[in-house]
């Protein structure tokens, strides 16, 4: 196995906080020959031994930790340990239990660097977003076969993130009958069709599903603007909860004819509520405005603004003119359901950003919650990257 020592002073990262990446800039050299994925042994400068990493040439990241341990063997059985473990975490989360939509490896914070899976129903969509998880690919396959009993698992691995580590983007059938039509899943009563082959990410956002059923609590009666709908998550657990009306809006015309059939999979909902409007946000709610609409509650879930830190400032712009149009559009005691999903915008940042949008629309508003992710998306202590969904639940006077 090659080795890969790092810089003097720079092994604390690793050794004290055990943070699960080593950036190119720590690194000292390389002994021995590794290729894109392969496993290096990690060692301080004094040569103490680290654990073990995946090493990944063309990425800032240049190596992924697996392993603390330095003889822990990554191996077929260490991915059966990881992801049983991972997928046992979930099972013994009795708020989880009965849900079909389920996040069951959420990377990095799963001790499972690159790898996503997620679950819906009996079809399983992994992301193999790293050079080392990429490598992986058929041990990780048959330890979530053997973990799951899934039917089926579908690769999505077409993300941006692949660019950077040097990997084409990949997708396709890893395991079982391929079925790219018909997958739904049911999420707190409310079915939904899954496209795991043409949707956003692995096909739908699980990690909202809490924020969804919260919105669900306090629908009723109230007029409800959804923004960045995509497939009408929110939007039917509003009409689910008693909602008034919900006006929901989405740039995609896919998105929105996918939340079109998903509200016929759910004929008890009333139907009639429903409105859909293919837009840009940014200019509906402009446009909302000079026509003196309002509303009782908004959800802004935008898509991610600010891919790392070198983009916030674009974004924190972004996402300050979204906010300060909800503002103005909410009827005296509305309510924000406001989202960043920006790795490079912080939760302090983005409270920053939204309490300059509340001042520059003119009203008086407090923070009545913070909205976060779903269990299934855990955060590790020693990973704050991990916690890339910050919502803020705030109500204006
Ligand atoms: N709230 C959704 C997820 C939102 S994902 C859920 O719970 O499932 C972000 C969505 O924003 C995507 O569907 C994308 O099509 C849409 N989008 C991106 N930019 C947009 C824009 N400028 N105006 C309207 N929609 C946009």
């Amino acid at each position: 196995m090659a080795q890969l020592i790092l810089m003097p002073g720079k092994e604390r990262a690793a050794f004290k906080n055990r943070h699960p990446w080593v950036f190119a800039g720590s690194v000292g050299r390389l002994e021995g020959r590794a290729r894109p994925g392969d496993t290096v042994e990690v060692l301080a400068d004094n040569l103490r031994p680290l654990g073990r990493a995946a090493y990944s040439p063309q990425s800032q990241i240049r190596a992924r930790f697996w392993t603390f341990d330095p003889d822990e063997s990554v191996d077929d059985a260490f991915f059966k340990r990881r992801i049983a473990a991972a997928v046992a975490r979930r099972q013994a989360l009795p708020e989880l239990k009965g849900q079909q939509g389920l996040r069951l490896i959420h990377a990095e914070s799963d001790g499972l660097p690159g790898i996503i899976a997620d679950q819906y129903g009996d079809t399983v969509v992994v992301q193999l977003n790293s050079a080392g998880a990429d490598k992986w690919r058929k041990a990780i396959v048959n330890a979530l076969v053997q973990a799951t009993c899934c039917a089926r698992i579908y690769e999505r691995s077409d993300s941006d993130v692949r660019g950077l580590e040097g990997l084409e983007p990949t997708v396709g059938w890893l395991h079982g009958e391929p079925k790219e039509t018909g997958l739904s899943i049911d999420e707190n009563g409310v079915q939904l069709a899954v496209d795991v082959v043409g949707g956003h990410k692995t096909g739908f956002y699980l990690d909202q599903r809490d924020n969804r059923a919260w919105l669900r609590s306090v629908a009723a009666g109230k007029d409800i603007l959804n923004c960045f709908c995509y497939t009408g998550g929110f939007s039917l657990q509003a009409l689910a909860g008693g909602a008034k009306s919900v006006l929901s809006i989405d740039s995609s015309g896919p998105a929105l004819a996918q939340a079109r059939a998903n509200l016929v999979l759910n004929p008890q909902l009333p139907a009639e509520r429903a409105e859909w409007l293919e837009a840009d946000v940014f200019q509906a709610l402009r446009d909302f405005r000079k026509a003196e609409r309002s509303f009782d509650l908004i959800v802004l879930d935008p898509p991610k603004f600010a891919p790392s830190a070198a983009y916030a400032d674009r974004a924190a712009r972004a996402y300050k003119d979204i906010n300060i149009l909800g503002f103005k559009l909410l009827r005296p005691g509305g309510l924000l359901m406001t989202y960043s999903c920006s790795g490079g915008i912080g939760l302090e940042l983005f409270q920053k950003i939204v309490a300059g949008a509340a001042v520059d629309a003119g009203r008086e508003a407090r923070i009545v919650r913070r909205l976060s992710g779903t269990a299934d998306h855990p955060v590790a202590l020693n990973f704050p990257e991990g916690e890339y969904l910050k919502g803020l639940l705030v109500q204006v006077d």
